[in-house]
């Protein structure tokens, strides 16, 4: 006989204090989650079970195969709704592309707020949403409300690290919440990251790391203009690039990022592969516009965040290689300037 469909809510319902979810196995999503089913199956001498949901259903039905071929035996559901996926799990990690994508996930019919609506007041306490998005922090703080207003857990962890950190396990963790929900997330977050900061309350994980992508998003821009501006003085990049890495003008744009192939003889960054597989334009575009729109809501000044913000969206409009590109590939963009292809 066929279990009804009830008994097997009631099946799954058992096992969703061992369940943990993932919503969001894009570039980032995909690695992150394999770093952390992978641990908690090894934790929990493999009694753990797994629950994945993403909007593309193919991306979802890769990662889980994926998971069973690396560990035979392993419970891995894929789900269509973000609904489906909290009512399987206590914890849901999720990580989207931005504002909307997580309102969606959250709020929305089919989302995870409605369906806590519908689980027992226990259920709702032993849950904990952990949201690793990049997004604006007045939504991400609205959303946290709505599901800690419910009695759940909600932290804000962005992360910095990229494709390479997420698939080492290495990334950096930005966290905001109170300190007992970061008490309760490290262990998780230990699972894909090395560096855990809790950067305060509700919004302030978003915050962390909307700053620092404002500095390095202009950093990125100047570094270009200074490279530039060096091999027209008849500088050799190399011997630009090792004055400025060892002095005032430092940073990681110039010594790990540096946008002229050959500029640092002993590394690869993006240019030495067409400016390929690294953080894309479109996206640092993305976090300017988060620095710049946060700057306007409190009243803070950014004119060096705002002229960066209008180069990468020059870029972005003018060329769509340039905008799936390395955000270094600035430099490209302002080579071009200096010979009259654009204006
Ligand atoms: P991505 O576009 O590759 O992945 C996002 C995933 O979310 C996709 O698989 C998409 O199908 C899924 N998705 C969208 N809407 C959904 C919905 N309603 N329900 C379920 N799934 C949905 O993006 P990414 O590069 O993995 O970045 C994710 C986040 O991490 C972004 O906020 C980005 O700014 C941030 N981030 C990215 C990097 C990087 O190097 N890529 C580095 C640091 C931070």
């Amino acid at each position: 006989m066929r279990p009804s469909a009830t008994l097997l809510s009631q099946l799954s319902r058992t096992a969703r204090p061992n369940t943990t979810a993932f919503i969001g196995l894009g570039r980032m999503g995909y690695e992150m989650a394999n770093n952390l089913f992978s641990k908690t199956l090894v934790n929990s001498n493999g009694s753990a079970s797994f629950v994945v949901c993403d909007a593309r259903e193919e991306s979802a039905h890769a990662f889980a195969r994926s998971l069973v071929d690396q560990f035979p035996g392993t419970q891995v559901k894929v789900v269509t709704t973000p609904a489906e996926a909290i009512l399987a799990s206590s914890t849901v990690v999720t990580m989207l592309p931005s504002s909307p994508h997580v309102r969606q996930v959250y709020s929305q019919d089919g989302g995870i707020i409605p369906a806590l609506n519908t689980l027992s007041p226990d259920e709702v306490k032993s849950t904990v949403c952990i949201d690793s998005t990049t997004l604006a922090v007045d939504v991400a703080r609205q959303t946290a409300s709505e599901v800690i207003g419910l009695g759940a857990t909600m932290v804000d962890a962005p992360v910095s690290g990229g494709v390479p950190g997420a698939k080492a396990g290495t990334l950096s963790f930005m966290v905001g919440g109170t300190e007992d929900a970061f008490k309760r997330v490290l262990p998780i977050l230990e699972s894909m990251g090395k560096r855990i900061f809790h950067c305060g309350p509700s919004g302030a994980g978003l915050g962390a790391k909307i700053c620092n992508n404002m500095v390095l998003g202009v950093h990125q821009v100047v570094v270009g203009e200074a490279m530039l501006l060096g091999q027209k003085l008849g500088l050799d990049p190399a011997v630009l690039a090792g004055v400025i890495n060892v002095s005032t003008g430092a940073c990681w744009a110039s010594s790990v990022n540096n946008p002229i192939p050959g500029a640092l003889p002993d590394k690869e960054p993006p240019c030495t592969r067409d400016y390929e597989g690294g953080f894309a334009t479109a996206l640092m575009l993305k976090d300017m516009g988060l620095a710049t729109a946060a700057g306007e809501s409190v009243g803070a000044p950014l004119p060096m965040g705002k002229a960066a913000e209008q180069i990468y969206g020059k870029m972005v409009e003018e060329d769509a290689e340039l905008a799936r590109k390395d955000f270094s590939s600035v430099y490209r963009y302002l080579e071009e300037v200096s010979e009259g292809k654009r204006e």
